[in-house]
């Protein structure tokens, strides 16, 4: 039943406020991911939703991304493929710039683990402003896949990301557990 999968995650996030700077509550997983229940509870609900979405790929973002992308593409028997920070990756990448609220950021792919045939789920533990989100879909598309849908464990709804994100999501579901 979602909403008891929702309290039990819930319980298990932890806040940190003022951190990594002055007014921001960081929303901290490590508590989750050291409950095994938890943990599992959380992979079982991102594998179900690539399921749904028929996922043949899942995108973890760097670096929460990872740790939970992993496992979600192991049990629904997807690939992996990281989105890392810019000089990263060693092979052939493509490159998305996106702009922070001071400055800006890069992300990139490898682009052949990506090809045509393949419908791809982003998994990130917070959705805040949707920037790193919509620059990773944007990478997606260009290197030819589709869109299957990003999930998430969490939405800083109050930040609107959501509304950021729709044009790059064309209609695909944004899911937040
Ligand atoms: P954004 O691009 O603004 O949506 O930021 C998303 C990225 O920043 C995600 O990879 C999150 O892990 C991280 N992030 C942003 N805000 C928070 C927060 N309050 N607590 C934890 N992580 C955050």
């Amino acid at each position: 039943d979602l909403t008891d999968i929702s309290t039990l995650l819930l319980s298990r996030i932890r806040d940190v406020a003022d951190y990594p700077e002055p007014g921001v509550m960081f929303k901290d997983i490590t508590p989750l991911l050291a409950d095994p229940a938890a943990f599992s509870a959380l992979t079982d609900a991102f594998a179900g939703i690539c399921a749904r979405t028929g996922a043949t790929k899942v995108v973890g973002l760097e670096a929460r991304g990872f740790i939970l992308g992993a496992p979600v593409a192991v049990r629904a028997g997807l690939g992996f493929v990281p989105v890392r920070k810019a000089g990263k990756l060693p092979g052939a990448t493509l490159s998305q710039a996106y702009d922070l609220e001071y400055g800006s950021a890069e992300i990139e792919i490898h682009a052949e683990d990506l090809t045509a045939d393949d419908r791809v789920m982003v998994v990130d533990d917070v959705l805040a402003t949707g920037g790193t989100a919509e620059a990773s879909l944007r990478l997606i598309r260009r290197a030819g896949a589709e869109v299957a849908g990003v999930s998430v464990l969490m939405e800083l709804g109050f930040l609107g990301g959501r509304d950021r994100l729709a044009p790059a999501l064309d209609g695909a579901p944004l899911e937040a557990l």
